[in-house]
C-alpha cells in the first residue's frame, strides 16, 4: 500500500470554492468531486478534517457594510458556514464516507460542540470530521480557524483547496506574466501580502510551524498528490 508522507489533515474549503462556477451557494459537481477525492484519501489511510467557510452564502465585514453590526454580521457568516458542514456532510455520506460535524457555537439538534479529543476520537475511527461555525468568535475567519485547529488536533498540513493551481506573484486571471510560486515562507507570505490565508491565519501557522500546500482542488487526484509529497501547487513553510 502507498505510505501518505502526511497522516493527519486539514482541508480548508472556502465557500468560494464550493459554489464553482455560479459563484454563490453550493455545486453538486464541486461536492461530488470533493467526496470522492477524499474517499481517495481516507482509503490511504489519511485521517481527514475539514474546515469549511461560508463566503459562497455571507461574509461579515460586506454585511457590515450594509449597516449591520459587525459582530453581528460575523455571526451570521459563521451560521453559513454550517449550512455549508450539513451539506458537505450529507454529499460524504452519500459516498459513504462517516462523518461528524462539529461546530463552535452550540447547536445540539445540528451537530455535536466541538471538543477536540472528541475530534480525535473521531479521526482514529476513520471518519471524517467537519468543523463549522469557525472559531466561535467574530472578527475571526475560516483561516484562522483551520490554524487553530490543525494546532489543536496536531495536523500535520492544511490544505487549502482553491480554484487555482497555486499562489502567484499577482493575479493570473489578468495578467499573463504572473509568476506562480512552488515554495514560500510564511514571512513572504506575510510580507508581500501574498492571497495564500490572512495574515492572522499565516501568523498561528507560523508560530505552530504548520505547513500549508495551496492547490488547484479542481483537478481529480491532486488531493491525493499532495498527501503523498508530491510537489504541486505551492508549498508554504518555514
Ligand atoms: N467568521 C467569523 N469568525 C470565524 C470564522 C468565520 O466571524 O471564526 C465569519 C466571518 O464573517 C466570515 C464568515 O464567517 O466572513 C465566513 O467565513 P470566511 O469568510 O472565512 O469564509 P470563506 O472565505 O472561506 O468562504
Amino acid at each position: 500500500m502507498e505510505t501518505p508522507k502526511y497522516k493527519r489533515v486539514i482541508i480548508k474549503l472556502s465557500g468560494e470554492a464550493l459554489a464553482g462556477d455560479q459563484g454563490f451557494g453550493l455545486e453538486n459537481s464541486v461536492l461530488d468531486s470533493l467526496a470522492e477525492q477524499i474517499g481517495d484519501i481516507i482509503d490511504l489511510g489519511v485521517e481527514v478534517a475539514v474546515v469549511v467557510g461560508g463566503g459562497n452564502i455571507w461574509r461579515g465585514v460586506a454585511g457590515s457594510k450594509r449597516g449591520i453590526d459587525r459582530a453581528t454580521a460575523d455571526y451570521m457568516g459563521m451560521l453559513a458556514t454550517v449550512i455549508n458542514a450539513l451539506a458537505l456532510q450529507d454529499i460524504l455520506e452519500n459516498h459513504d464516507i462517516d462523518t461528524r460535524v462539529q461546530t463552535a457555537i452550540e447547536m445540539r439538534q445540528v451537530a455535536e460542540l466541538y471538543i477536540k479529543r472528541r475530534a480525535i476520537r473521531h479521526l482514529e475511527k476513520g471518519r471524517v470530521v467537519i468543523f463549522g461555525a469557525g472559531t466561535g468568535n467574530p472578527f475571526f475567519s475560516t483561516d484562522t480557524t483551520a490554524a487553530l485547529r490543525a494546532a489543536e488536533i496536531e495536523a500535520e498540513v492544511i490544505l487549502m483547496a482553491k480554484k487555482v493551481d497555486g499562489v502567484y506573484d499577482c493575479d493570473p486571471q489578468t495578467n499573463a506574466d504572473a509568476k506562480k510560486f512552488d515554495r514560500l515562507s510564511y514571512i513572504d507570505v506575510l510580507n508581500r501580502g501574498l492571497k495564500v490565508m490572512d495574515s492572522t491565519a499565516t501568523s498561528l501557522c507560523m508560530d505552530n510551524d504548520i505547513p500549508i500546500i495551496v492547490f488547484n482542488m479542481m483537478e481529480r487526484g491532486n488531493m491525493k498528490r499532495a498527501l503523498m509529497g508530491e510537489p504541486i501547487g505551492t508549498y508554504v513553510g518555514s
